[in-house]
């Protein structure tokens, strides 16, 4: 089974994605680390995230593997190479919208995730997972929340120090980038369940997807 979970920035959907796999016995995937592991990767050689020829370029030449820990959590490598946190460094949110943005770049690595969802069950979140990676998931969530919301938890996960204004207007800036580029935009599946998680815990949103989960198992059909 493949539940995919699509939305904006800040809307829960990793921490909700992996809650939910383990809860099912299924593995995680998440692309947006995928992305932001090819944008540190152009950031570190100095490209420029509009060069759409050079990060395509890069992404032929990178690998990156993402890979399960005993408590859920991806460990990211780039050639080899631990990038785990490097790859949640403000600089690399701030890039990786443009770096996403390029269609070549999204063929190689939708190619990618489509080759790794194949075989087992999976919960996997993105931007366009629903919509172009898997459009055939059993089940299918579009997660989000309000900007304010989303923001106020951006800014609380990165602590005391992150300016709460700053938070605010790069969380606006991506999910902009996110929704209008030309290629895969962000944008809700016709047959997704759409859960606005504004006034909802966590464990709230986990069991909604459960359900949906349960729901799809039990009918052989899609939730
Ligand atoms: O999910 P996360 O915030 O880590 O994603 C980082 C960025 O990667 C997104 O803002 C988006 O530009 C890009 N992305 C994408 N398609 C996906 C996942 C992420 O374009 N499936």
């Amino acid at each position: 089974m493949i539940v995919a979970i699509d939305g904006p920035a800040g809307a829960g959907k990793s921490t909700v994605a992996r809650a939910v796999a383990d809860r099912i016995g299924a593995a995680y995937l998440d692309t947006g680390a995928m992305y932001r592991a090819l944008t540190l990767a152009a950031l570190r050689r100095g490209l420029d995230p509009e060069d759409a020829g050079a990060v395509a370029e890069l992404a032929a030449a990178t690998s990156i593997e993402l890979e399960p820990e005993a408590d859920g959590a991806l460990r990211v490598r780039v050639d080899d190479e631990d990038v785990t946190a490097a790859i949640r460094d403000a600089e690399v949110t701030a890039s990786v919208s443009a770096v996403a943005a390029h269609g070549p770049v999204r063929e190689r690595m939708v190619a990618r995730q489509r080759e790794i969802l194949t075989r087992g069950g999976w919960v996997a979140d993105g931007r366009d997972i629903g919509t172009t990676v898997a459009p055939d998931a059993e089940v299918k969530v579009f997660l989000t929340a309000t900007l304010e919301a989303r923001a106020t938890r951006r800014a609380d996960e990165l602590g005391p120090d992150a300016d709460r204004a700053d938070v605010y207007e790069a969380v606006r800036v991506r999910d902009r980038l996110d929704t209008t580029r030309a290629e895969s935009p962000l944008r809700r599946a016709d047959d997704a369940h759409v859960i606005d998680s504004t006034d909802m815990s966590a464990d709230e949103v986990v069991e909604a997807v459960i359900a949906l989960a349960e729901l799809a198992a039990e009918t052989g059909e899609r939730a």
